[in-house]
Order: structure tokens, then sequence, then C-alpha cells
């Protein structure tokens, strides 16, 4: 690997990830996304839905935000892949199945319902 090689800062906590060999340059790495030029990791993508969903909740006890942000990443997750089995994001975010099948069925209701 050189010093040429592309790699991506995240914009909210700075860690940094190489290009992988064979994509092209301009492609955002796996899982990061860009929005308004603001890039964020996969990591910190997960952090700013939880803690919009705090935001929204409004529930100011520590246990109630702990619970909030634990299905805002559950949802966030099943929404940026909803192909993935509940085991497997339920390992991606060290969550449990019943925790993530309990949120797809929320989430498809939610959407019954819009
Ligand atoms: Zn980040």
């Amino acid at each position: 690997m050189s010093s040429s090689d592309p790699f991506w800062r995240c914009d909210r906590c700075n860690v940094t990830t190489r290009q992988m060999a064979g994509r092209e340059r301009t492609e955002c790495p796996e899982s990061w996304t860009e929005r308004d030029g603001v890039l964020h990791c996969l990591k910190c993508q997960r952090d700013v839905a939880a803690d919009l969903a705090v935001e929204q909740a409004g529930d100011s006890s520590v246990d109630g935000r702990a619970q909030v942000r634990r299905w805002a990443v559950v949802e966030f997750e099943l929404e940026r892949d909803p192909d993935r089995s509940d085991g497997e994001i339920a390992r991606a975010i060290s969550s449990s199945v019943p925790t993530v099948s309990k949120a797809r069925k929320r989430l498809e209701a939610r959407r019954r319902a819009a």
C-alpha cells in the first residue's frame, strides 16, 4: 500500500479507512455514507441515529435513554440492510435475535400504518 492510496476520514470521529484495492476511487467505503459532503463511518451513523431518537423521545431517565438508543441502532441496521437475517444483525451490533425480530415487526407495523 502506498501513500497515494485514497483514504477517507470520518467527519465525526476522525477514524480513517483506506480504499480497497480494485474499487472505484470515488466510491465511498462500504457501509460509510456521505451526505452534503459530510462523511460518516458506520459507527457514527449508528450514534447519530441513536442521538436523534433520544432527542425525539424526550425521555430524560438514564434507563429510558439507553433503551431508546438500543432500539434506534437496531432499527437503523434494519433499514440500512433489511435483507440480512435477524441473527446477522444481532451479531453485528451485539444485540439479541429476539430484540432484532421484535424491532423488525415494529418497523413493519409502522410502515403499514403510515
Ligand atoms: Zn465515525
